[in-house]
């Protein structure tokens, strides 16, 4: 599976954005997106949207649905994760508090072929994701979330989670009344060599549990450690109780790369590729990589994602890093030479279909 490479115009205004910094990259998307963020906010006073996120594991989904909240503002759009919504149900069945309100809540809009206890026992005995939640039960607690969140933009992730949930998508703008409003799926294509990099480099807080990457986003505190001869990361977020003395650690499991989940992206792959055959149904398609031969006819060199290299010099005892940056280079799934974007240049190029199917 590969889609069409990022297909936007460059600014060319001679300014450069930081696109990690919040700030600057307000001002990079509105150079970037002008009026149509205006059409977009002012269609959602009176309409709204449903996306169905699908995308393989590691794509940054969350990560670009936060990015899409700060261009049009919470009061106008929403990320579900029904995921999250499944696992705050659970926790309150386990935790013994008194919920018969929401249980309530759950048994008036429940329908299926499985009792709504039966359908609570399901999520109780649950032990890993693997095992899925009744689906009636997730399109009820999805139904009941977003009555909740009152009428707003939504992209929603995780549903369909398997190829026979694909069809409550379909419908499913119909059961919490968005039924005129437009629906879509965002398809995100990640190559494997990019997924396996982001894996094998990923390093987390044991404290805080920030999430960092050896290669894309180093703490600011970066030392060389004598005793094993690594470069390690110091975690420098401030509130967390081991701020400058924790050392950031590899997640087990993680050093196997995309090997440890091969399974689970060739059902991603498999779901992708069913929701790109549906007729009726509109899609933004975005890829993760654009071949580095073409890379500068699209992309100003701040929208491409650097890559850290930390070279230790100096004599042994008294070794300095020196840091260097490149672009990332991976190979996409065709083995071409590949470069990839920051989140918010992918989050430009999801705005602008997003603009043409609400606006045309
Ligand atoms: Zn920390």
């Amino acid at each position: 599976m590969k889609f069409d490479y990022y297909n936007s115009k460059k600014l060319s205004n001679g300014k450069t954005y930081v696109l990690t910094d919040p700030a600057e990259r307000r001002q990079y998307f509105e150079a970037k997106l002008g009026h149509k963020i205006d059409d977009v906010k002012s269609y959602l006073e009176h309409n709204t949207f449903i996306g169905y996120l699908l995308a393989k594991k590691q794509a940054g989904k969350g990560t670009y649905s936060k990015m899409i909240e700060e261009i049009l503002g919470p009061e106008r759009f929403a990320h579900i994760s029904v995921g999250d919504v499944v696992r705050d149900f659970h926790e309150k069945l386990e935790s013994g508090e008194d919920i018969s309100d929401v249980i309530n809540l759950v048994r008036k809009h429940y329908r299926g072929f499985i009792s709504v206890e039966e359908s609570m026992e399901a999520l109780r005995n649950r032990t890993t994701d693997k095992v899925s939640v009744p689906a009636e039960l997730m399109l009820t607690l999805l139904k009941l979330e977003i009555d909740k969140i009152g009428r707003k933009g939504l992209f929603i992730d995780g549903m369909p989670r398997t190829l026979d949930q694909i069809s409550y998508s379909l419908y499913f703008r119909d059961l919490i009344n968005y039924r005129d409003d437009p629906d879509f799926f965002l398809l995100i294509n990640v190559s494997n060599d990019l997924i396996d990099l982001r894996m094998k480099n990923r390093v987390i807080c044991p404290e805080c549990h920030t999430s960092k990457s050896m290669i894309l986003n180093p703490t600011t505190n970066v030392i060389y450690d004598q005793t094993d001869k690594q470069v390690k990361f110091i975690c420098d977020n401030n509130t967390c109780s081991g701020y400058n003395k924790a050392v950031y650690i590899h997640k087990e499991g993680d050093e196997l790369g995309i090997k440890a989940i091969e399974e689970r992206l060739r059902s991603d792959e498999d779901l992708m590729q069913k929701a790109l055959n549906l007729h009726g149904i509109q899609k933004i398609l975005i890829e993760s990589s654009i071949p580095a031969s073409i890379a500068n006819d699209y992309l100003e060199e701040y929208e491409i994602q650097p890559a850290y290299e930390f070279e230790v010099v100096g004599d042994p005892g008294n070794e300095t890093i020196n840091i260097k940056t490149g672009p990332l280079k991976f190979k996409d799934d065709d083995g071409a030479d590949c470069y990839t974007m920051y989140a918010a240049t992918y989050v430009v190029n999801i705005f602008d279909q997003l603009h043409k199917i609400l606006i045309g």
